[in-house]
């Protein structure tokens, strides 16, 4: 079953855009079917499951966290994960920045952006994002590289509001990255869930976050 999701979504999937197979709350053995199948980008949104999940799973998966990141927790996350797609405030980024300095490690980011209708989903405003990067709030950064930025669409089912979302994300990206001619590696765009990954595409997303659609649902 996971192995069939997974080559039906490869499938459809354009050159280019990468899979994060998001596997918070399905146990080791269902992330297991998954590698075999030749998936090895994971996505885990709790520290905690994350640190248990890591040994459990040979040494070439690459972890993506992305939930909401505690400042107290960053510390247990640098060095261990392959991408902290989450950052939603310049405090964050200030303590990666530290934690990864002191580790001794490059720790890649993707700046969260908030476009979504609910109150409750984290991340920057887009004016907020766009005066950091105006005020080169990122040239201080010594051991954080930014790969780019991730959103997520309203939770609707409502898909022109899905389509508006991701074309803000999307156009946001592009303001950044013309106004910072000098940002290297700025080139991931993640957007896109099992409901809405195929849109996310159409809008430009270079990555999509896939659990429910390979795994099922999550028994929470
Ligand atoms: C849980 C989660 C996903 C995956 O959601 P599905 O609808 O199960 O595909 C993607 N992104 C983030 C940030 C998540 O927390």
């Amino acid at each position: 079953m996971i192995a069939e999701q997974i080559r039906k979504i490869h499938e459809e999937l354009p050159g280019g855009v990468s899979l994060v197979a998001v596997s918070k709350f399905h146990p080791v053995e269902a992330l297991m079917e998954a590698y075999e199948a030749g998936q090895r980008i994971f996505g885990e949104s709790r520290v905690q499951e994350l640190l248990e999940k890591i040994p459990q799973m040979p040494d070439d998966v690459r972890w993506h966290f992305i939930g909401h990141l505690q400042t107290n927790k960053v510390r247990q996350v640098v060095g261990r994960v392959s991408l902290i797609e989450s950052v939603d405030s310049e405090r964050l980024l200030e303590i990666i920045d530290r934690e990864s300095e002191k580790a001794g490690v490059t720790t890649r980011v993707l700046m969260q952006v908030h476009v979504a209708r609910e109150e409750t989903k984290f991340g920057f405003m887009p004016d907020e994002l766009l005066s950091f990067f105006s005020s080169r709030g990122y040239e201080k950064l010594k051991a954080t590289h930014l790969c780019g930025v991730m959103g997520m669409a309203s939770n609707t089912d409502d898909a022109d509001q899905v389509r508006r979302d991701f074309a803000e994300v999307f156009s946001l990206y592009g303001r950044i990255v013309a106004d910072n001619p000098d940002l290297r590696g700025f080139d991931t765009v993640s957007m896109g869930m099992s409901g809405d990954w195929r849109l996310a595409i159409e809008e430009g997303s270079t990555m999509v976050r896939i659990g429910s659609m390979i795994f099922g649902s999550r028994q929470y």
